[in-house]
């Protein structure tokens, strides 16, 4: 295993155990559930907005190690972007994920790189890509 492997997997593993913004968060501006089948997770997530920001963002719901850590460096990623930056941002992390694009994130947002092995493992596909998914539909409504 590469120090970078190695790194990877701590990375997942801190999200997974420690989620950040994990809870309801109330009162919200947009509530929207995400349901991954094939492995059994699932996602609640709500923000708010003030104009075009994302001002805050929490989630809770069960899953996987990958679903929940996707969802953790996610939340703790778009509060303070603009709509418009988080669909950005997604676009980069599905067009890794999905299309094996080379990873070409800010600094900031680096960390989605612990998630780029799990395209090797298509059933794990939809565990990283299920929180994005919900926050996606929630952002084009
Ligand atoms: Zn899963």
């Amino acid at each position: 295993m590469s120090i970078s492997d190695s790194l990877y997997k701590d990375i997942i593993l801190d999200h997974s155990e420690n989620p950040r913004h994990f809870g309801e968060l109330n009162p919200h501006d947009a509530h929207e559930m995400g349901v991954n089948p094939l492995c059994g997770d699932e996602l609640e997530l709500y923000l708010n907005f003030e104009g075009d920001k994302i001002t805050n963002a929490m989630f809770k719901g069960k899953g996987c190690s990958i679903s929940q850590a996707s969802c953790s460096m996610m939340t703790d990623m778009i509060i303070g972007l603009t709509k418009k930056d988080a669909l950005e941002l997604l676009h980069k992390f599905k067009g890794m994920i999905l299309e094996d694009k080379e990873p070409d994130f800010q600094d900031e947002f680096s960390d989605l790189e612990a998630l780029n092995g799990v395209k090797k493992y298509p059933v794990r596909v939809k565990c990283a890509v299920l929180a994005w998914n919900t926050m996606e539909a929630m952002l084009k409504k």
